[in-house]
């Protein structure tokens, strides 16, 4: 989102500690007289932090949720508390160009989600809260370029996958030096598996969450890893839920063990993952949780240099197939149809140079079986191979197409092909499958490629194949996408040494992706 004249490019980063010492002399918060008039609140009520996402040409939305006591309930009272908010257009709150008060309220766990406008376009703006006296941080924030640009670059850190037991969250601290434009987030913010005693970190709480408490703990505990909390508070994420927000594998209404969790009880389940998903994340009221539906999908615009489509391969599906035969049934849906026309509908007719796509699962295909023969997950689009396929031939006539993805735990990336059946098929565009933050801990490298290396041949689409912790960092240009793959030595300590395991190259008009 930087366009050629922009000033702020390189930025101090950690604006909190800077920005706290002017809020003192701000004048611009709730006069005296009113600010007496507040009942006091207990200690602590930002330990969460503060987020924003979603970003427009003339807006943003600011999160925040009030929890002095975050892994017990968030220890707020029984009411709604005001929550006045700040947007200046500098680090030091010199010039408040927007502000307001927002109601943290009880049913929503005291969250606010602050959907503001009236901003300028492709700049960086610097925001806080104040509530019964207590100032937040300051967070950086980052608006997208004006709808007419063209020019200029997007700077994306694609992230998935981060469970709390397998690691520390490391690879955003690298990732807060590269300062990108958005952080696409694609899935599995949590997990929702039981605390176990030989984790690099203990989940907090006695069992998997099922209530809407338990939910909020858990969302709360992740938002207290450092690294994590300082990438929220530094750029705009975007962000779309997998399984494990919700429960291992589940597939619109059907749970991953329809034996142990009747439908009713996995439709209060849902009803409460969605609601506390909705009530961390940086999302705009569209994304309101409805009893057991979240509207998740929806379209983000960069100028005309990319469109970005949010995919929520989730909630609409039909159950895994089980069989390869029942993987190609053609009335398996991954989108659901409404979904499947809306995506169809903002590819054919995009005017952006790139067309992204966040797709929770993997599109490209994935054959385990070395040798004559297949065999998929079916989890993943090629459980799902009528409808993928269908996606695939669509790219054909779509402008640059790259499909940003999730779940694997590793670094796949690929080109995607009009037909996997035939290996003389056309390539129609690029897939970049980003690793995990820490899923799968650190991984034996040597037993890795021991189990995959074998299925290169079988997978010749696969361009770069690895099994570090990290994540991808894309900048995209009018001619072209230079990726780096960054991973961290380890997710074991709480501070790690990054690197570029490797750069792609996507070149505009070219579709497919190279290791340069
Ligand atoms: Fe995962
Ligand atoms: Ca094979």
């Amino acid at each position: 989102m930087t366009g050629a004249g922009s000033t702020d490019r390189r930025r101090v980063l950690t604006a909190g500690a800077a920005v706290l010492g002017a809020a003192a002399s701000a004048q611009l918060w709730l006069p005296a007289a009113a600010r007496a008039a507040e009942t006091p609140l207990p200690d602590g009520v930002f330990s969460l932090g503060i987020a924003s996402g979603d970003p427009l040409p003339d807006g943003v939305v600011l999160w925040t949720r009030l929890a002095p006591d975050p892994l017990n309930g968030g220890g707020m009272p029984d009411r709604p508390v005001s929550v006045e908010w700040q947007v200046a257009s500098d680090e030091r709150f010199r010039s408040v160009v927007r502000r307001g008060t927002a109601q943290a309220r009880p049913e929503y766990g005291h969250s606010v989600h602050v959907d503001v406008r009236g901003l300028r376009p492709g700049r960086s703006y610097w925001y806080r809260f104040r509530a019964g006296g207590q100032l937040s941080e300051a967070g950086r924030t980052r608006t997208a370029p004006a709808p007419s640009s063209s020019g200029g670059s997007l700077r994306v850190a694609l992230a998935s996958c981060q469970n709390w037991q397998h690691g520390y969250f490391t690879p955003y601290a690298d990732m807060l030096e590269q300062d990108p434009d958005i952080v696409l987030f694609v899935g599995d913010y949590i997990y929702e598996s039981t605390p176990s005693s030989t984790g690099v970190r203990r989940h907090e709480g006695a069992g998997e969450p099922f209530s809407l408490t338990q939910y909020r703990n858990r969302y709360a505990q992740y938002r207290t890893d450092p690294d994590l909390a300082a990438m929220h508070a530094n750029a705009p994420f975007v962000v779309t839920f997998d399984d494990h927000e919700v429960d291992n594998d589940f597939a619109g209404e059907i749970p991953q063990d329809p034996d142990k969790q009747s439908h009713d009880a996995f439709v209060a389940r849902l009803t409460a993952a969605y609601q506390a998903y909705y009530e961390h994340m940086p999302v705009r009221a569209a994304a309101v949780p409805n009893g057991p539906h979240i509207r998740m999908y929806r379209r983000l615009e960069f100028g005309r240099l990319a469109r970005l489509n949010v995919l929520d391969t989730r909630q609409y599906r039909s159950d895994q197939a089980t069989t390869q035969d029942g993987a190609q049934d053609p009335k398996l849906t991954m989108l659901g149809a409404q979904q499947k026309q809306w995506l169809l509908g903002g590819l054919q007719n995009s005017p952006a140079r790139w067309n992204l796509i966040a797709s929770q699962i993997m599109m490209a295909e994935t054959d385990l079986q070395v040798g004559p023969g297949k065999l998929w997950f079916y989890d993943a689009w090629d459980g799902y191979q009528v409808e993928r396929n269908q996606f695939l031939k669509e790219f054909k006539g779509v402008r640059n197409p790259v499909v940003l993805t999730g779940d694997r735990h590793l670094t796949m990336i690929s080109d995607l092909k009009e037909d996997y059946a035939d290996p003389g098929s056309a390539v129609v565009g690029a897939e970049f499958v980003g690793t995990s933050i820490s899923s799968n801990g650190d991984q034996d490298q040597d037993a890795f490629r021991r189990e995959w290396d074998p299925r290169m041949p079988d997978n010749p689409h696969w361009k770069l194949l690895d099994a570090h912790r990290g994540y991808h960092l894309l900048d995209v240009r009018r001619d072209g996408i230079d990726a780096r793959v960054r991973i961290v030595d380890t997710v074991r300590q709480p501070k790690s040494t990054p690197s570029t395991l490797a750069r792609l190259r996507v070149d505009a008009g070219r579709p497919g992706v190279r290791v340069v």
